[in-house]
């Protein structure tokens, strides 16, 4: 099967959140934090994003993201994919064929074509 795309990825992730499992979060969580830190220059935050385990320091966490957050994010797309066919809406646009922004959307950011 073909991995997703990182659009398609990022989709999938973010509104079917609840098909991750346990791993999967936390090192998305663990993802968000750093990018959120980038400005922390004393690691101030850093220290207390670990205590809260907003970072992981798990090897098992980590060594999901060692080949980066896109690939992370297109394995997890691809399993949850995989492990419920039926379970994820891919909203496209009915006349591009692109991914709508979200499951809900009724309107196409690409092409502005507009569906109920
Ligand atoms: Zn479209």
């Amino acid at each position: 099967m073909n991995s997703p795309n990182a659009e398609t990825a990022n989709y999938i992730i973010t509104y079917y959140s609840n098909l991750l499992t346990d791993n999967e979060r936390q090192a998305l969580q663990h993802c968000r934090s750093t990018i959120k830190l980038e400005d922390d220059i004393d690691g101030k935050r850093t220290k207390m994003y670990y205590k809260t385990g907003w970072l992981s320091a798990d090897p098992n966490i980590l060594g999901l993201l060692e080949n980066g957050y896109e690939q992370f994010a297109a394995n997890c797309a691809a399993r949850i994919l995989n492990e419920n066919p039926n379970g994820v809406y891919l909203n496209n646009c009915p006349v591009c064929g692109r991914l709508a922004r979200t499951p809900y959307a009724k309107q196409c950011k690409w092409c502005g074509h507009n569906w109920r």
